[in-house]
C-alpha cells in the first residue's frame, strides 16, 4: 500500500501556490534588472516592486509608502522593535520600558530581551489567561508605567489564540506607546485593515499564505520614526539597505491578493477541517486537552496537550503513519524543553512538554482529517499504555 503523506503543519510553512510561481518567474530571467538601476531594465523590475507595495497597502489599507519589504517575519519583527526602541532612546532616555508578552515568537521575544540585557531597556511581560487572552488590564497599567512601545501578537503559533488587538492599540495610545502587533499567523486568515487595527507597527511573513519564503514585509506607520537594523544604500526609505528580491516581492504580492480575494472560500474551509479534527479528537481521544482559546483562535489551528507523553514521541508515530505535524516546544533531540507558551498558560512542566499542534490547508480532505483523529487514538492508546508499564 502506498504510504500516505498528510500535511497538517501550515503554521510552519505552506506550498507555494502554482499562480505565485507562475507571477513571480519572469523576473528571474526576464526582468531580471536591479530596481535601483537608472536604465530601462532597472526601470522595470522597480516598476514590479512598486506594483507590488500597491497590491498590498490596497489589501491593508494604507499607503504605499508605509511598507517596508524585508527578508521574512524575524526580520520584520527585528526592524519594528529594535528600530522604535532605538529611536525613542534618542527623544527620552529615561522612558525604557518594552512591553509584550510570554507568547511572543522567538523573533519578537529574543529581541526584547536583547535590548533588555545589553540596552537598559526594561522587558515587561504582561500575563495572560488559561486560553491565552492577554489580561488588558495588566496591559494597560504596563502601558502607564514609562513604556515606549507594546509588541503583542496578532494569533499565537503554538496554540493559535487570536488576541484583541484593536483594543490593546487603543489602550496603548493613551499612554503615548508605539504599537506593534506580529501578524504572521493571522496574515491570510485574519483582516489586515490597519486602519481599523489601529497598530502603529506589523510584521507579516509571505510563507505562511502560500507565498515564497525568505521574504515579507514591515508596514510601519507614516510618522512612525524607525532606527534602520542594516546599514548600507538607501533602499526602502533608508529603512532596509539591500537590493531588493523583486521576484519574491512580486510573489508575495501576488499571494496576499489571492489570499484576500478567495478569502472566505479558504476560510470557511478551514473552519470545516479544524472543527471536524477537534471535534473528532475530543471525542475519541478522552486524554486530549484543546490547548488555546476554543473560539477565539485562528481558522486553520487545532492544539492539544496530551499530559504524560512527549510531543516528540507523538511527532515520531504520526511522521511513521505518514502525517506530518509538530509540537508546542522548541524539542530538541534527546532534551525537549518545556513549551514557554504552555507554561505561559497555566499548563505543568509534564504537560508543557506534550503539546501537539496540527494546522489545516487548502489541500486538506476530510479523509485526512478522519483518518489522522483515527492514528491519533491509536497512538495515544499505544502510548499510554506503554507508559503504565
Ligand atoms: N512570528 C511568528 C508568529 C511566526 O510564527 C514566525 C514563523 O514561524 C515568525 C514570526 C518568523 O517568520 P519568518 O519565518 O518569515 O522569519
Amino acid at each position: 500500500m502506498k504510504r500516505k503523506s498528510i500535511y497538517l503543519d501550515h503554521s510552519a510553512t505552506t506550498p507555494t501556490d502554482p499562480r505565485v510561481v507562475e507571477a513571480m518567474m519572469p523576473y528571474f530571467t526576464e526582468i531580471y534588472g536591479n530596481p535601483s538601476s537608472v536604465h530601462s531594465f532597472g526601470r522595470k523590475a522597480e516598476q514590479a516592486v512598486e506594483d507590488a507595495r500597491e497590491t498590498i497597502a490596497s489589501i491593508l489599507n494604507c499607503q504605499p509608502s508605509e511598507i517596508v519589504f524585508t527578508s521574512g517575519g524575524t526580520e520584520a519583527d527585528n526592524l519594528a522593535i529594535r528600530g522604535a526602541a532605538w529611536h525613542q532612546r534618542t527623544l527620552n532616555p529615561s522612558r525604557n520600558r518594552l512591553v509584550t508578552t510570554p507568547l511572543e515568537h522567538h523573533a519578537v521575544g529574543q529581541t526584547v530581551t536583547q535590548l533588555d540585557h545589553v540596552m537598559d531597556f526594561e522587558r515587561l511581560l504582561v500575563p495572560v489567561d488559561q486560553t491565552g487572552r492577554i489580561d488588558v488590564n495588566a496591559f494597560r497599567n504596563a502601558c502607564a508605567e514609562s513604556a515606549i512601545m507594546a509588541s503583542v501578537m496578532y494569533a499565537n503559533n503554538e496554540v493559535g489564540t487570536v488576541e484583541p488587538i484593536a483594543d490593546l492599540a487603543q489602550i496603548a495610545h493613551e499612554y503615548d506607546v508605539l504599537f506593534h502587533t506580529d501578524a504572521v499567523q493571522a496574515a491570510g486568515q485574519m483582516l489586515l485593515d490597519v486602519a481599523e487595527l489601529g497598530v502603529d507597527l506589523l510584521s507579516v511573513s509571505a510563507h505562511k499564505f502560500y507565498g515564497p519564503k525568505g521574504v515579507g514585509f514591515l508596514y510601519v506607520r507614516k510618522g512612525v520614526a524607525l532606527v534602520p537594523n542594516q546599514s548600507g544604500g538607501s533602499h526602502e526609505n533608508g529603512l532596509r539597505a539591500g537590493t531588493h528580491n523583486t521576484p519574491y516581492i512580486v510573489g508575495m504580492a501576488k499571494a496576499l491578493d489571492l489570499a484576500y480575494a478567495e478569502f472566505e472560500k479558504h476560510i470557511a474551509h478551514y473552519r470545516e477541517m479544524r472543527d471536524r479534527l477537534i471535534a473528532g479528537i475530543l471525542a475519541r481521544v478522552p486524554q486530549a486537552q484543546l490547548s488555546g482559546h476554543p473560539n477565539q483562535r485562528l481558522p486553520s489551528h487545532a492544539s492539544f496537550v496530551f499530559a504524560g507523553l512527549e510531543t516528540n514521541q507523538l511527532l515520531m508515530h504520526l511522521d511513521l503513519k505518514g502525517i506530518a505535524a509538530s509540537g508546542g516546544s522548541a524539542c530538541k533531540t534527546g532534551s525537549p524543553e518545556p513549551s514557554d507558551v504552555l507554561l505561559a498558560l497555566g499548563y505543568s512542566e509534564s504537560e508543557a512538554l506534550s503539546g501537539l499542534r496540527l494546522t489545516v490547508g487548502r489541500q486538506t480532505t476530510a479523509e485526512e482529517i478522519d483518518y489522522t483523529i483515527d492514528v491519533l487514538q491509536e497512538v495515544v492508546e499505544k502510548l499510554y499504555d506503554l507508559a503504565k508499564v
